[in-house]
Parts: C-alpha cells; sequence; structure tokens
C-alpha cells in the first residue's frame, strides 16, 4: 500500500509524502525543515523514511526548507535541468547532499517509478510528478498549472490518487485585493489553476478511471476549502456521478496535521 500525504498545501508552502510506511519520497519541501519535521511526525512518517526529493519547480513556496532538510538528513535532490540551474543559482544545493536531473526516463526509488511531466508555470523549467508504485497504482502531482495541459491529462489518465491544483475562485480574485500585475499573472496560462477550470476537467479524469481526487495549493486570500469543493463537486454530480460512489474528493489542509493520508 502506498500512501499520499499532503503536509502543507497552499500559496505559502507546499510538501507531499507518497511512499510506504517504511520508505518513500517528498514532493517538494516548501516550508522550513523544522515544520516539515513536525508536519513528517504528525502523520506517523518517519524522517528516515524519506529517500529522495522532488522539486517540481523554484518558487519559494516549493523550496524553502530544502537545503537545510536535504542537508540535515543527507537526502538526493531531483528535478527538471532548468529548475536544478535554477536552484544553483540560488545556492540552494550546495548544502554538501547530492543532486540530479530527472528527464522522461524517469528514476525508481523506493520501489516506486517517478517520472515529470511538463507543467505551464512561470518558472524555469516546472514539472509534476508520476508515481506508479510496485503493486501497479498510479499517483500524479499536479499543481501549479496556468491550464490543463494535453501533457498534463495524459499524465493523469487512469490515475488511482490525483492531486490536482484548485488555487483560487476567479471572482474572488477578481474583487481581491491584489495588484493588478499579480492578478494577470494568476489568471494566465502560466499562473495556476483556478477552482473552475480544475471542475471541469474532473469528469473526464473520472471517466477515465481516476477516483480519488485530492484538491490541492489554495490561495489563502482568493479562496475558501468550501468553495473550492462545491465548486468541483457540483460539475462532477451535473455529470451523474455521485459522490463516495462514483470518486472521493478532498480538499489538502494548508497544515496537515493527521488529518489527511490517501492510500491506493
Ligand atoms: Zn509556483
Ligand atoms: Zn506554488
Amino acid at each position: 500500500m502506498t500512501k499520499i500525504c499532503p503536509l502543507f498545501s497552499s500559496s505559502r508552502g507546499n510538501s507531499i509524502y507518497v511512499g510506504s510506511e517504511k520508505s518513500g519520497i517528498l514532493v517538494d519541501v516548501g516550508r522550513s525543515a523544522k515544520q516539515i519535521e513536525k508536519g513528517l511526525v504528525e502523520n506517523g512518517i518517519s524522517v528516515k523514511s524519506i529517500k529522495a526529493i522532488f522539486i517540481t519547480h523554484e518558487h519559494s513556496d516549493h523550496i524553502q526548507g530544502v537545503r537545510i532538510f536535504a542537508s540535515r538528513y543527507n537526502i538526493k535532490v531531483y528535478s527538471s535541468k532548468g529548475t536544478i540551474q535554477a536552484l544553483d543559482e540560488k545556492g540552494i544545493l550546495d548544502g554538501g547532499f547530492s543532486f540530479e536531473v530527472i528527464d522522461e526516463a524517469g528514476a525508481e526509488i523506493s520501489n516506486m517509478y517517478i517520472k515529470p511531466f511538463k507543467t505551464p508555470h512561470d518558472s524555469s523549467e516546472s514539472v509534476g510528478y508520476m508515481i506508479s508504485t510496485q503493486e501497479g497504482k498510479k499517483a500524479v502531482i499536479a499543481t501549479d498549472i496556468g491550464y490543463m495541459s494535453d501533457d498534463i491529462k495524459k499524465a493523469i489518465v487512469g490515475a488511482h490518487a490525483v492531486v490536482i491544483e484548485s488555487n483560487h475562485d476567479v471572482r474572488m480574485l477578481q474583487n481581491g485585493g491584489y495588484p493588478y500585475y499579480l492578478k494577470r499573472r494568476i489568471l494566465s496560462n502560466i499562473g495556476h489553476l483556478s477552482n473552475e477550470a480544475c471542475a471541469d476537467v474532473l469528469p473526464f479524469f473520472v471517466e477515465t478511471g481516476s477516483t480519488k481526487f485530492i484538491l490541492a495549493h489554495l490561495s489563502q486570500e482568493n479562496n475558501i476549502p468550501e468553495l473550492a469543493y462545491e465548486t468541483a463537486i457540483c460539475n462532477l454530480k451535473s455529470h451523474k456521478m455521485v459522490n463516495n460512489v462514483d470518486f472521493q474528493l478532498h480538499i489538502a489542509p494548508a497544515e496537515n496535521y493527521g488529518s489527511l493520508c490517501l492510500t491506493i
């Protein structure tokens, strides 16, 4: 069995554990090393079980604690070529731990096969990750995506667990206090996926065999968990798909201290 535990998920920091009771990986380390350690403990995961770190992109809400965490526990860091270069330029890779570029060939760690896929986002070379387990299960992590590209769709199809961005409510963002340039950036096709755009595509993923969804990377300024949930449920219902029968829908808490771990 493989657990998927979003330890932190919001514009203020992201980190997701994927693995068994004994060994696994972290996707992103977007909080301080101390907070990540606490998040792991609260979710019953030993720090020793982390065998590798996979970074999606170099924005601070995904890398804040990576240098200290990777160097404290001597954990290898993987990411795309562009992101590794960006991390290097920021001086994040000089902590004495090893790092490696991951491409379409993927990597095998902790009896899992991890493969990146391209995501449209305003960073050097952002990626999402597709994780296949020994038992033939598949989990996909796709956040920080300006729109639902064909690459992402292809990666998600048939996944048993999908962590997908539901960043903002478009009206909340438009009427909120963010400066104009930031609103434009978030709404652009290299920004973040809205509740509406996320809800739009969910029926397709249910139709193609996915059942477990975690809505993730919710904005704390331009979203409300209930609104993200209702927007998604509403569209699934309109496609005659029944909650807890045809699909399971969860919201990743901004800080998860043991309330949500999916298993596949
Ligand atoms: Zn980002
Ligand atoms: Zn982010």
